[in-house]
């Protein structure tokens, strides 16, 4: 496999978050489920959630805040959606970065009718003014407004449609506690397995047009790092691959000469995950290596190794984090084909 140096991590073909091809594709709003039946997988939050929304249905009532949490890309925005349209009502999506006077959030919230869903992706992001906005209105369904200024202020309070908010976090340990205490379904999202993946990815294929063979598309599921955004991506850049050098059909053959063409190995590995283990094991004999060392080392961002690599590898035990620094994992060094003394095996 050719190893390129120079990472473009906007389009990093293995990134969890939406990059910049994906926001072009607006194939993309097709591909994502719209009912419980279509949505693949997370059968415990499935259930969980089927049972709260024919509950609340029952009572004529409104579902209680829901905060979703897990990694980028496994369908926390997808899930929230399908929460929306089983309670029969409208859905808004914003971000806690989108949000950035309290008067915004205001806005959103008056302009919320009976029932609705408000999602708020990272709404670890909300900041601490107004996060103060959002108690009341959770709780009380209520806003508190400040009209004047100085000795004449006075607060107003304004009452507002019931709705649900839905939260969802990569970082639940961010959540201030009481944001977080005020959600009545915490919820995590899990990894997908490969054969979850294998379905989600056969799914894709006959909404986008796609030939693709089971073995084709366990061999994507196998390197799309447990997540649907990944395992869609891959499919519509395999797809070229097929159209270019085989007969238009998805293939085991064809999956692996795409993705090591675009190095991206059997375990969803790219370039730059295999320079930072490369770098541990090589220029550190396998660790401890401090974080920091090790981003100016291998030329990146220590919170680019952080967020963008360690998670899968972690999940892969590959690394492993001790008080004195990084070290690789015999995994690591038998994925990469290394001995300890850092020679090859082959
Ligand atoms: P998140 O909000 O967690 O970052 P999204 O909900 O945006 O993730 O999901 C990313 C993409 O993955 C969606 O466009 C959707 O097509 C696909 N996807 C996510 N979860 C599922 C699932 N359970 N079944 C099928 N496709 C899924």
């Amino acid at each position: 496999m050719i190893e390129t140096n120079d990472f473009d991590l906007e389009n990093r073909i293995v990134a969890p978050e939406v990059i910049k091809a994906d926001t072009t594709d607006d194939v993309d709003l097709n591909l994502r489920p719209k009912t419980f039946d279509e949505y693949i997988g997370q059968e415990k939050a499935k259930e969980n959630l089927k049972i709260y929304i024919e509950a609340a249905k029952k009572r004529g009532d409104t579902l209680d805040h829901v905060l979703l949490y897990g990694p980028p890309g496994l369908g926390k925005t997808t899930l929230s959606g399908i929460i929306a349209h089983e309670m029969g009502v409208n859905f808004r999506v914003t971000s806690g970065p989108a949000i950035e006077k309290p008067g915004d959030l205001a806005a959103l919230l008056t302009n919320l009718q009976e029932g609705d869903v408000l999602f708020i992706d990272e709404i670890h992001r909300l900041s601490r003014a107004i996060e103060e906005v959002l108690y009341p209105a959770l709780e009380d369904y209520a806003l508190d407004i400040i009209i004047g200024k100085g000795p004449s202020a006075r607060s107003i309070r304004l009452d507002l449609n019931k709705f649900t908010l839905v939260g969802a976090t990569t970082r639940a340990g961010q959540l201030t506690s009481p944001l977080r205490d005020r959600f009545g379904v915490i919820q995590r999202l899990e990894i997908y397995s490969k054969d979850e993946l294998c379905d989600i990815i056969m799914r894709s294929s006959v909404i986008l047009g796609v030939a693709c063979d089971k073995d084709g598309a366990y061999e994507l599921a196998s390197r799309s790092r447990g997540t649907p955004r990944i395992a869609n991506r891959l499919l519509k850049r395999v797809r070229d691959y097929a159209d270019i050098m085989g007969n238009g059909k998805v293939t085991k053959d064809i999956v692996q000469i795409a993705l090591d063409r675009m190095e991206v190995d059997n375990l969803g590995l790219d370039g730059l995950d295999r320079r930072l283990l490369n770098m541990i094991i090589k220029g550190y004999n396998g660790g401890p290596v401090g974080l920091e060392t090790l981003a100016s080392a291998i030329g990146e961002e220590a919170v680019t190794i952080e967020d963008v690599c360690e998670p899968y590898l972690m999940q892969l035990g590959f690394i492993s984090r001790t008080p004195r620094g990084r070290c690789a994992t015999d995994l690591a060094y038998k994925h990469l084909g290394l001995l300890k003394d850092g020679q090859t095996t082959l």
